[in-house]
Protein backbone atom coordinates (compact mmCIF):
# COMPACT_ATOMS: atom_id res chain seq x y z
CA UNK A 1 0.00 0.00 0.00
CA UNK A 2 1.60 3.50 -0.71
CA UNK A 3 1.85 6.02 1.49
CA UNK A 4 1.72 8.65 -1.18
CA UNK A 5 -1.89 8.34 -1.76
CA UNK A 6 -3.44 11.50 -3.79
CA UNK A 7 -0.07 12.03 -5.57
CA UNK A 8 0.05 9.27 -8.30
CA UNK A 9 -2.04 9.01 -11.18
CA UNK A 10 -2.86 10.66 -14.69
CA UNK A 11 -4.47 14.63 -14.88
CA UNK A 12 -3.73 17.94 -14.03
CA UNK A 13 -1.54 18.65 -10.61
CA UNK A 14 -2.32 21.96 -8.48
CA UNK A 15 0.40 24.47 -9.41
CA UNK A 16 -0.75 27.27 -7.37
CA UNK A 17 -2.11 28.36 -4.85
CA UNK A 18 -3.32 31.86 -4.10
CA UNK A 19 -5.73 34.01 -1.46
CA UNK A 20 -6.59 37.32 -2.01
CA UNK A 21 -9.03 39.90 0.58
CA UNK A 22 -11.58 41.32 -1.46
CA UNK A 23 -13.03 44.78 -0.40
CA UNK A 24 -15.46 46.88 -1.33
CA UNK A 25 -13.46 50.09 -1.00
CA UNK A 26 -9.90 50.01 -0.78
CA UNK A 27 -9.34 52.96 0.48
CA UNK A 28 -11.17 52.27 4.20
CA UNK A 29 -8.71 49.42 5.08
CA UNK A 30 -5.94 51.78 5.95
CA UNK A 31 -7.77 54.38 8.00
CA UNK A 32 -11.13 53.44 9.10
CA UNK A 33 -11.43 51.22 12.27
CA UNK A 34 -13.78 48.48 13.70
CA UNK A 35 -17.46 49.04 13.88
CA UNK A 36 -18.97 47.34 17.16
CA UNK A 37 -22.39 47.22 17.14
CA UNK A 38 -23.99 47.99 20.62
CA UNK A 39 -27.06 46.62 21.89
CA UNK A 40 -29.44 49.51 23.15
CA UNK A 41 -30.02 48.48 26.47
CA UNK A 42 -33.00 50.79 28.69
CA UNK A 43 -33.77 50.53 32.39
CA UNK A 44 -36.80 48.06 32.07
CA UNK A 45 -35.56 44.75 33.53
CA UNK A 46 -37.44 41.97 31.56
CA UNK A 47 -38.45 43.01 28.43
CA UNK A 48 -34.72 44.45 27.33
CA UNK A 49 -31.02 42.97 26.70
CA UNK A 50 -30.04 44.63 29.76
CA UNK A 51 -29.04 41.31 31.45
CA UNK A 52 -26.86 39.93 27.98
CA UNK A 53 -25.73 43.68 27.07
CA UNK A 54 -23.50 43.76 24.55
CA UNK A 55 -21.50 40.63 25.08
CA UNK A 56 -23.16 38.91 22.52
CA UNK A 57 -22.88 41.39 19.51
CA UNK A 58 -20.97 40.54 16.88
CA UNK A 59 -18.00 43.29 15.40
CA UNK A 60 -18.60 44.36 12.05
CA UNK A 61 -16.41 45.66 9.63
CA UNK A 62 -17.08 49.05 7.94
CA UNK A 63 -17.92 47.19 4.47
CA UNK A 64 -18.15 44.15 3.24
CA UNK A 65 -14.91 42.41 2.78
CA UNK A 66 -14.02 38.48 2.42
CA UNK A 67 -11.75 36.13 1.29
CA UNK A 68 -11.24 34.76 -2.47
CA UNK A 69 -9.36 31.85 -2.80
CA UNK A 70 -7.79 30.96 -6.37
CA UNK A 71 -6.33 27.50 -7.02
CA UNK A 72 -4.02 26.91 -10.67
CA UNK A 73 -3.58 23.56 -12.58
CA UNK A 74 -0.59 23.13 -14.03
CA UNK A 75 -2.97 23.25 -17.45
CA UNK A 76 -3.78 26.78 -16.42
CA UNK A 77 -7.21 25.87 -15.27
CA UNK A 78 -8.66 28.05 -12.72
CA UNK A 79 -10.66 26.86 -9.78
CA UNK A 80 -12.60 30.23 -7.37
CA UNK A 81 -13.44 29.57 -3.69
CA UNK A 82 -14.45 31.71 -0.93
CA UNK A 83 -13.54 31.53 2.79
CA UNK A 84 -16.11 33.81 4.94
CA UNK A 85 -13.47 36.59 6.75
CA UNK A 86 -16.12 39.55 8.02
CA UNK A 87 -13.52 40.19 10.28
CA UNK A 88 -9.66 39.66 9.14
CA UNK A 89 -9.08 38.46 6.26
CA UNK A 90 -5.46 38.78 5.98
CA UNK A 91 -5.38 35.49 8.95
CA UNK A 92 -7.86 33.47 6.64
CA UNK A 93 -5.20 34.51 3.25
CA UNK A 94 -2.24 33.22 5.05
CA UNK A 95 -4.09 30.01 6.86
CA UNK A 96 -4.51 29.34 3.21
CA UNK A 97 -1.15 30.24 1.68
CA UNK A 98 1.13 29.29 4.41
CA UNK A 99 -0.77 26.31 5.87
CA UNK A 100 -2.70 24.67 3.51
CA UNK A 101 -0.49 25.73 0.77
CA UNK A 102 2.05 22.92 0.96
CA UNK A 103 -0.57 20.16 1.48
CA UNK A 104 -2.06 21.22 -1.95
CA UNK A 105 1.01 22.02 -4.00
CA UNK A 106 1.65 19.02 -6.59
CA UNK A 107 -1.82 17.40 -5.68
CA UNK A 108 -4.55 16.05 -7.87
CA UNK A 109 -6.96 18.20 -7.84
CA UNK A 110 -9.61 15.68 -7.93
CA UNK A 111 -8.93 14.27 -4.80
CA UNK A 112 -11.26 16.65 -2.99
CA UNK A 113 -12.03 14.39 0.18
CA UNK A 114 -8.24 13.32 0.59
CA UNK A 115 -7.17 16.42 0.72
CA UNK A 116 -9.97 18.01 3.12
CA UNK A 117 -8.77 15.18 5.32
CA UNK A 118 -5.23 16.16 4.99
CA UNK A 119 -6.42 19.87 5.25
CA UNK A 120 -8.38 19.29 8.31
CA UNK A 121 -6.05 17.24 10.14
CA UNK A 122 -3.27 19.90 9.50
CA UNK A 123 -3.90 21.19 12.96
CA UNK A 124 -6.70 19.23 14.16
CA UNK A 125 -5.05 17.88 17.41
CA UNK A 126 -4.11 21.56 18.20
CA UNK A 127 -7.44 22.62 18.54
CA UNK A 128 -8.08 24.57 14.59
CA UNK A 129 -10.92 22.57 13.80
CA UNK A 130 -13.71 25.43 13.56
CA UNK A 131 -12.50 29.53 13.38
CA UNK A 132 -9.69 30.87 10.65
CA UNK A 133 -8.91 27.23 9.91
CA UNK A 134 -11.89 26.07 8.67
CA UNK A 135 -13.04 29.02 7.06
CA UNK A 136 -9.84 28.74 5.02
CA UNK A 137 -10.60 24.72 4.43
CA UNK A 138 -13.88 26.02 3.61
CA UNK A 139 -12.16 28.71 0.28
CA UNK A 140 -10.19 25.70 -0.33
CA UNK A 141 -12.77 23.10 -0.84
CA UNK A 142 -15.26 25.18 -2.71
CA UNK A 143 -12.23 26.01 -5.25
CA UNK A 144 -11.37 22.42 -5.56
CA UNK A 145 -15.25 21.68 -6.74
CA UNK A 146 -14.88 24.14 -9.17
CA UNK A 147 -11.55 23.38 -10.42
CA UNK A 148 -12.88 19.63 -11.18
CA UNK A 149 -15.69 20.87 -12.82
CA UNK A 150 -14.16 22.66 -14.85
CA UNK A 151 -11.54 20.06 -15.75
CA UNK A 152 -14.22 17.72 -16.32
CA UNK A 153 -16.80 20.18 -18.03
CA UNK A 154 -19.83 19.71 -16.08
CA UNK A 155 -21.35 22.16 -13.11
CA UNK A 156 -20.67 21.09 -9.80
CA UNK A 157 -24.03 19.96 -9.06
CA UNK A 158 -23.99 17.24 -11.51
CA UNK A 159 -20.93 16.26 -9.46
CA UNK A 160 -22.58 16.23 -6.26
CA UNK A 161 -25.46 13.49 -7.93
CA UNK A 162 -28.13 16.22 -8.13
CA UNK A 163 -29.95 18.26 -9.31
CA UNK A 164 -33.28 17.94 -7.23
CA UNK A 165 -33.88 21.01 -8.35
CA UNK A 166 -32.12 23.66 -10.01
CA UNK A 167 -34.40 26.82 -9.09
CA UNK A 168 -33.83 27.34 -5.45
CA UNK A 169 -36.12 29.46 -3.46
CA UNK A 170 -34.79 31.96 -1.81
CA UNK A 171 -35.56 34.49 0.67
CA UNK A 172 -34.97 38.22 1.39
CA UNK A 173 -32.95 38.46 4.07
CA UNK A 174 -33.37 41.71 6.08
CA UNK A 175 -35.99 43.87 5.83
CA UNK A 176 -34.69 47.70 5.48
CA UNK A 177 -36.45 50.84 7.61
CA UNK A 178 -36.53 53.04 9.65
CA UNK A 179 -39.73 53.14 10.90
CA UNK A 180 -42.77 50.47 11.34
CA UNK A 181 -43.88 52.54 8.34
CA UNK A 182 -40.90 51.72 5.84
CA UNK A 183 -40.12 48.18 7.33
CA UNK A 184 -43.33 47.61 6.07
CA UNK A 185 -43.30 49.26 2.73
CA UNK A 186 -39.82 47.11 2.05
CA UNK A 187 -41.75 43.77 3.14
CA UNK A 188 -44.29 44.69 0.32
CA UNK A 189 -41.29 45.07 -1.92
CA UNK A 190 -40.31 41.70 -1.36
CA UNK A 191 -43.87 40.52 -2.32
CA UNK A 192 -44.08 42.52 -5.30
CA UNK A 193 -40.55 41.36 -6.19
CA UNK A 194 -41.77 37.34 -6.23
CA UNK A 195 -40.62 36.37 -2.78
CA UNK A 196 -42.65 34.11 -0.66
CA UNK A 197 -40.79 34.55 2.36
CA UNK A 198 -38.13 37.06 4.31
CA UNK A 199 -36.19 37.64 7.26
CA UNK A 200 -36.77 40.37 9.65
CA UNK A 201 -33.80 41.14 12.01
CA UNK A 202 -34.58 41.70 15.83
CA UNK A 203 -32.85 41.52 19.25
CA UNK A 204 -30.82 44.81 19.30
CA UNK A 205 -33.01 46.86 21.43
CA UNK A 206 -36.44 47.18 23.28
CA UNK A 207 -38.41 43.61 23.13
CA UNK A 208 -41.56 45.67 22.78
CA UNK A 209 -40.73 47.41 19.53
CA UNK A 210 -39.52 44.56 18.25
CA UNK A 211 -42.78 42.85 18.68
CA UNK A 212 -44.21 46.04 17.31
CA UNK A 213 -42.75 45.68 14.05
CA UNK A 214 -42.65 41.60 13.98
CA UNK A 215 -46.60 41.86 14.30
CA UNK A 216 -47.04 44.54 11.91
CA UNK A 217 -44.91 43.11 8.46
CA UNK A 218 -46.65 39.65 9.44
CA UNK A 219 -49.83 41.15 9.10
CA UNK A 220 -48.74 43.16 6.32
CA UNK A 221 -47.62 39.71 4.22
CA UNK A 222 -49.90 37.51 5.78
CA UNK A 223 -51.06 34.74 3.24
CA UNK A 224 -48.86 35.87 1.40
CA UNK A 225 -45.03 35.33 2.41
CA UNK A 226 -43.82 33.43 5.66
CA UNK A 227 -41.92 35.80 8.12
CA UNK A 228 -38.77 34.28 9.35
CA UNK A 229 -36.90 36.14 12.52
CA UNK A 230 -33.52 36.24 13.76
CA UNK A 231 -32.49 37.28 17.03
CA UNK A 232 -28.95 37.81 16.81
CA UNK A 233 -28.26 35.58 19.62
CA UNK A 234 -29.90 38.08 22.13
CA UNK A 235 -31.78 36.63 24.81
CA UNK A 236 -32.07 35.15 27.54
CA UNK A 237 -34.30 32.37 28.41
CA UNK A 238 -36.71 33.98 29.86
CA UNK A 239 -37.13 36.53 27.08
CA UNK A 240 -36.21 33.95 24.74
CA UNK A 241 -39.59 32.22 25.29
CA UNK A 242 -41.62 35.52 25.88
CA UNK A 243 -40.55 36.74 22.17
CA UNK A 244 -41.14 33.11 21.06
CA UNK A 245 -44.36 32.82 22.12
CA UNK A 246 -45.34 36.28 20.81
CA UNK A 247 -43.77 35.42 17.71
CA UNK A 248 -45.62 32.10 17.08
CA UNK A 249 -48.97 33.46 18.15
CA UNK A 250 -48.16 36.06 14.92
CA UNK A 251 -47.40 32.76 12.63
CA UNK A 252 -44.08 33.17 12.13
CA UNK A 253 -42.51 30.12 10.76
CA UNK A 254 -38.99 30.17 12.65
CA UNK A 255 -37.19 32.07 15.11
CA UNK A 256 -33.59 31.68 13.91
CA UNK A 257 -30.86 32.55 17.08
CA UNK A 258 -32.80 33.37 20.39
CA UNK A 259 -30.02 32.40 22.69
CA UNK A 260 -26.37 32.60 22.72
CA UNK A 261 -24.77 29.75 20.50
CA UNK A 262 -23.12 27.99 23.70
CA UNK A 263 -26.29 27.28 25.85
CA UNK A 264 -27.38 24.06 23.48
CA UNK A 265 -29.03 23.27 26.95
CA UNK A 266 -31.17 26.43 26.47
CA UNK A 267 -31.64 25.23 23.22
CA UNK A 268 -33.27 22.15 23.87
CA UNK A 269 -35.95 23.56 26.32
CA UNK A 270 -36.70 26.43 23.71
CA UNK A 271 -37.70 23.89 20.50
CA UNK A 272 -39.64 21.87 23.05
CA UNK A 273 -41.77 24.58 24.37
CA UNK A 274 -42.56 25.94 21.29
CA UNK A 275 -44.56 24.86 18.02
CA UNK A 276 -42.63 27.39 16.52
CA UNK A 277 -39.39 26.02 14.37
CA UNK A 278 -36.22 27.41 16.39
CA UNK A 279 -32.92 27.76 13.37
CA UNK A 280 -29.72 28.12 13.73
CA UNK A 281 -26.70 27.16 13.18
CA UNK A 282 -24.65 29.81 11.48
CA UNK A 283 -22.31 29.99 14.16
CA UNK A 284 -21.61 25.67 13.69
CA UNK A 285 -18.95 24.65 11.90
CA UNK A 286 -18.05 21.07 11.31
CA UNK A 287 -20.53 17.87 11.44
CA UNK A 288 -19.51 17.08 14.89
CA UNK A 289 -20.64 20.34 16.04
CA UNK A 290 -24.07 19.76 14.12
CA UNK A 291 -24.50 16.51 14.90
CA UNK A 292 -24.66 17.11 18.50
CA UNK A 293 -27.38 19.66 18.78
CA UNK A 294 -29.61 17.61 16.25
CA UNK A 295 -29.17 14.48 17.90
CA UNK A 296 -30.28 16.49 21.10
CA UNK A 297 -33.22 17.96 19.40
CA UNK A 298 -32.14 21.54 20.21
CA UNK A 299 -33.09 22.93 16.59
CA UNK A 300 -35.78 22.69 13.92
CA UNK A 301 -34.16 24.09 11.20
CA UNK A 302 -30.31 24.40 10.76
CA UNK A 303 -28.33 26.48 8.82
CA UNK A 304 -24.76 25.75 8.16
CA UNK A 305 -22.56 28.49 6.16
CA UNK A 306 -20.65 26.48 4.12
CA UNK A 307 -17.93 29.45 3.49
CA UNK A 308 -17.38 28.87 6.90
CA UNK A 309 -18.20 25.18 7.82
CA UNK A 310 -16.32 23.29 5.97
CA UNK A 311 -17.06 24.26 2.20
CA UNK A 312 -19.48 22.27 -0.22
CA UNK A 313 -17.23 18.74 0.92
CA UNK A 314 -18.50 19.47 4.91
CA UNK A 315 -21.76 20.78 4.04
CA UNK A 316 -22.73 17.71 2.34
CA UNK A 317 -21.67 15.64 5.29
CA UNK A 318 -23.67 18.12 7.54
CA UNK A 319 -26.76 17.56 5.36
CA UNK A 320 -26.56 13.82 5.57
CA UNK A 321 -26.16 14.34 9.74
CA UNK A 322 -29.34 16.20 9.65
CA UNK A 323 -31.16 13.95 7.00
CA UNK A 324 -30.68 11.30 10.19
CA UNK A 325 -32.88 13.53 12.21
CA UNK A 326 -35.59 14.51 9.27
CA UNK A 327 -34.04 17.97 9.61
CA UNK A 328 -33.80 20.55 6.98
CA UNK A 329 -30.91 22.60 5.90
CA UNK A 330 -31.27 26.07 5.17
CA UNK A 331 -28.16 28.25 3.26
CA UNK A 332 -26.68 30.55 5.53
CA UNK A 333 -25.12 33.45 3.14
CA UNK A 334 -24.01 36.81 4.41
CA UNK A 335 -22.16 39.61 2.60
CA UNK A 336 -19.94 38.34 0.61
CA UNK A 337 -19.08 37.57 -3.07
CA UNK A 338 -20.82 35.62 -5.84
CA UNK A 339 -18.62 32.75 -5.34
CA UNK A 340 -20.06 32.47 -1.75
CA UNK A 341 -23.64 32.46 -3.53
CA UNK A 342 -22.66 29.84 -6.55
CA UNK A 343 -21.11 27.26 -3.78
CA UNK A 344 -24.34 27.31 -1.87
CA UNK A 345 -27.07 27.09 -4.60
CA UNK A 346 -24.79 24.07 -6.19
CA UNK A 347 -25.14 21.98 -2.73
CA UNK A 348 -28.66 23.02 -2.79
CA UNK A 349 -29.51 22.13 -6.04
CA UNK A 350 -27.86 18.73 -5.16
CA UNK A 351 -29.12 17.86 -1.35
CA UNK A 352 -32.45 16.23 -0.72
CA UNK A 353 -33.16 17.98 2.28
CA UNK A 354 -32.52 21.54 1.27
CA UNK A 355 -35.05 23.98 2.42
CA UNK A 356 -34.58 27.84 1.60
CA UNK A 357 -31.87 30.20 0.15
CA UNK A 358 -30.84 33.30 2.28
CA UNK A 359 -30.24 35.86 -0.48
CA UNK A 360 -29.30 39.69 0.97
CA UNK A 361 -31.31 42.78 0.34
CA UNK A 362 -28.44 44.51 1.54
CA UNK A 363 -26.32 46.30 -1.93
CA UNK A 364 -23.16 44.37 -1.89
CA UNK A 365 -20.13 46.00 -3.28
CA UNK A 366 -18.42 42.67 -4.23
CA UNK A 367 -21.41 41.01 -5.09
CA UNK A 368 -22.97 40.15 -8.41
CA UNK A 369 -21.42 43.22 -9.95
CA UNK A 370 -18.09 41.58 -10.32
CA UNK A 371 -19.17 39.08 -12.25
CA UNK A 372 -19.71 39.08 -16.09
CA UNK A 373 -23.46 37.94 -15.60
CA UNK A 374 -25.93 38.58 -13.20
CA UNK A 375 -26.59 35.85 -10.29
CA UNK A 376 -29.60 37.19 -7.95
CA UNK A 377 -33.17 35.50 -7.16
CA UNK A 378 -35.96 35.98 -10.03
CA UNK A 379 -39.13 35.60 -8.93
CA UNK A 380 -38.39 34.33 -5.24
CA UNK A 381 -36.30 31.17 -6.87
CA UNK A 382 -32.14 31.85 -7.06
CA UNK A 383 -31.58 29.63 -10.41
CA UNK A 384 -28.46 27.53 -10.16
CA UNK A 385 -25.84 28.67 -12.67
CA UNK A 386 -25.23 26.32 -15.12
CA UNK A 387 -21.65 26.24 -16.73
CA UNK A 388 -18.71 23.85 -15.45
CA UNK A 389 -17.62 23.84 -11.92
CA UNK A 390 -19.18 27.13 -10.10
CA UNK A 391 -20.72 27.97 -13.26
CA UNK A 392 -20.03 31.95 -12.94
CA UNK A 393 -16.80 34.06 -13.65
CA UNK A 394 -15.39 36.66 -12.84
CA UNK A 395 -14.64 40.11 -14.73
CA UNK A 396 -11.34 40.28 -14.19
CA UNK A 397 -11.31 44.12 -14.51
CA UNK A 398 -14.09 44.89 -11.76
CA UNK A 399 -12.52 42.12 -9.94
CA UNK A 400 -9.21 43.52 -9.41
CA UNK A 401 -10.56 47.02 -8.31
CA UNK A 402 -11.40 45.30 -5.16
CA UNK A 403 -8.58 43.35 -4.24
CA UNK A 404 -7.14 45.08 -1.68
CA UNK A 405 -4.01 42.32 -1.13
MG1 LIG B 1 -28.65 34.85 11.34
Amino acid sequence: MSAKTGEAGPGARIAAVEAFVLVGDKDYVAGAGLRVATGAATARPRRTLAEIGDLHICGYPPQAQTCLVKLTADDGTVGWGEAHAPLGPRATKAVVEDVLGPILLGADPLAIDLLWERMYGSMRLRGHSTGYQLEAISGVDIALWDLAGKLLGVPIYRLLGGPYRVELPAYASGIPGATIAERVAAARGFIDAGYTAMKLSIGRGDIDSDLATAAAVAAAIQGEADLLIDAHGAYTAENALYVGRRLQDLGVYWLEDPLTPEDVDGYVHLTAALEMAIAAGETECNRWQFAERLARRAVDVILPDICRAGGISEGRRIATVASLHATKWAAHVSMGSSVHVAAAAHLAAASANFLIFEFSSTPNPIGEGLLTAPLHPEGGFLRVPDGPGLGIAFDEERLRVHIAG
